[in-house]
């Protein structure tokens, strides 16, 4: 403890966040929203593995991108959705 107290800077930094990033461009990946459909199932929640590399016994696995989400953080803003 000690030293100068932090709210009234966090608050600051806050409003200059809101204020200043308002005409932040949004990010054209995600279109602002800041995730994107999963690149590895493309949105099926599931991706066709096999332990063994046979055919014969792929099946469909959960998406370890996504954990079945079907939608990843965008990684051309991290998430932001802008700029
Ligand atoms: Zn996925
Ligand atoms: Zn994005």
């Amino acid at each position: 403890m000690g030293g100068t107290p932090r709210p009234l800077r966090a608050v600051g930094a806050a409003a200059g966040f809101l204020l200043g990033r308002q005409s932040a461009p949004p990010c054209g990946v995600c279109k602002g929203k800041g995730f994107q459909a999963c690149k590895l199932c493309r949105g099926s929640s599931t991706v066709e593995w096999s332990p063994l590399y046979d055919p014969i016994a792929i099946s469909p696995c959960l998406c370890p991108t996504c954990d079945g989400r079907k939608i990843q953080r965008c990684l051309n803003c991290i998430g932001k959705g802008y700029f």
